[in-house]
């Protein structure tokens, strides 16, 4: 089949692009944080264990610890003593006796096993054990789980719920982080108006800095907002040299395509070095990426569903290469069939938004948002997963099956 696409690149192919010019990241990007203030940030070295989990051999159930030396047929054994999580034993003891030992609680100096209470019969003159007994039962081993200079994360793993606590668990007090990037971000074009500002005839409000911004935020960047841009060569050249002064990448959406009043592209020529690309990919197919001075440039179409989705599927891999989150991905594509027909023309990969779920049969079953258009924002809300749709794909009937791509939490939180 023959698609029009003179001058079209893909989407994997421009994110190569991308991902080529990013030199590798240096000491200097480093900084050591408390670890209470380092939560979303990216480790720069593998993190190394300060001590063995557990750090000493416990008790794994509530019973009793014996020596199994002491425990011929019928023996009674007098309890001798007790240890406590938090209240070892350290009294003297005796050959013959055991002692009384709770979950988590030193297991006694000599000890070879921990028998559970449920398999103990107690009377006056002591404890008779009642199940066979085998050496070092219940009992977990000092590095039992992490030894000590163990490394228990690698550099480039973002720290939240999982990470942080195994850290804290581990008395780590410092961790070695990238610096947060930094990102300048405005909004082009005469037509828009900030909320809060009542709209005259031809005016809209300004959606894009709001999805950009906030997924920024999610991604642990340090944000520097600019604003709207007026549609002039002056303004934007003033917004650009700000940008270019604070930032370690500069985001602007509108003005990318090739109308009279798009002047990204010549802006970029002048002040940097510009790639510009027609993307394969629906809904965003301008997008503008280069460099500045000092900081990488990524110009985002301006109608408000291209711009995120582009920032979703380009910005943010990106970001993350920036940001030395070397583990980061998107949520693996999945196989669902779609329950509602899907309108699609061959020629450009489509990220259209869909509602997936599981249906009473364990099967997943996808349905289209509705009205597809790039500037029907309302898709996102009401979507939990793009519908990727190969480039050659035409229209797909009801029944079909198609890839899904879940919203990962800069769409759903
Ligand atoms: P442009 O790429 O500047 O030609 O913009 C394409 C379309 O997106 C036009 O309909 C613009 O009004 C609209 N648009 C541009 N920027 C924004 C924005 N920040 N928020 C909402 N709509 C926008
Ligand atoms: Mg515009």
């Amino acid at each position: 089949m023959e698609f029009n696409t003179a001058g079209l690149i893909s989407l994997e192919e421009a994110l190569q692009k991308m991902r080529a010019y990013v030199p590798p990241k240096t000491e200097k990007d480093s900084e050591s944080l408390p670890l209470a203030d380092a939560a979303g940030r990216i480790t720069a070295t593998p993190v190394k264990s300060p001590l063995f989990v557990p750090p000493f051999d416990n008790a794994a159930m509530d019973g009793y610890a014996v020596r199994c030396a002491d425990l011929h047929a019928d023996a009674v054994l007098p309890v001798a003593g007790k240890a406590f999580a938090g209240a070892p034993f350290h009294g003297e003891w005796p050959a013959g006796t055991c002692i009384r030992i709770m979950t988590g609680a030193p297991v006694p100096q000599g000890a070879d096993a921990v028998i559970m209470q449920e398999q103990a019969d107690i009377s006056d003159a002591g404890v008779r054990f009642t199940a066979e007994v085998h050496k070092g039962q219940n009992i977990r081993l000092t590095g039992d789980d992490i030894k000590q200079g163990d490394s228990v994360l690698p550099a480039g793993v973002r720290l939240g719920a999982a990470e942080l606590p195994l850290l804290a668990s581990l008395g780590v007090t410092e961790v070695n982080v990238w610096k947060a990037l930094k990102v300048a971000v405005f909004s082009t074009g005469d037509e828009l108006q900030p909320v809060g500002t009542p709209l005259e005839e031809g005016q809209i409000y300004d959606t894009n800095r709001f999805a950009v911004r906030l997924m920024l935020e999610q991604l642990g960047c340090t944000v520097l907002d600019l604003g709207i841009i007026r549609d002039d060569p002056q303004a934007l050249r003033k917004a650009f040299e700000e940008a270019n002064t604070f930032a370690d990448l500069v985001i602007s959406s509108g003005g990318v395509s090739v109308g009279e009043a798009d002047y990204t592209k010549q802006m970029l020529d002048e002040l940097g070095e510009i790639g510009f690309w027609k993307l394969a990919m629906k809904p965003g197919k301008p997008f503008a990426f280069g460099k500045l001075q000092n900081s990488w440039f990524c110009g985002l179409p301006g109608n408000p569903v291209s711009a995120a989705l582009t920032f979703y599927q380009l910005v943010q891999p990106f970001i993350a290469q920036l940001s030395g989150h070397t583990a980061w991905q998107f949520p693996p594509r999945l196989k669902a069939k779609a329950v509602t027909p899907l309108k699609k023309s061959a020629g450009r990969l489509d990220f259209q938004r869909g509602i997936f779920s599981t249906n009473a049969g364990g099967e997943l079953e996808v349905r289209t948002t509705g009205h597809q258009g790039s500037h029907v924002f309302s898709s996102f809300s009401l979507a939990n997963c793009f519908v990727v749709l190969e480039r050659e794909r035409e229209n797909v009937a009801a029944g079909e099956i198609v890839e899904i791509e879940p919203f990962n939490a800069l769409l759903r939180s």
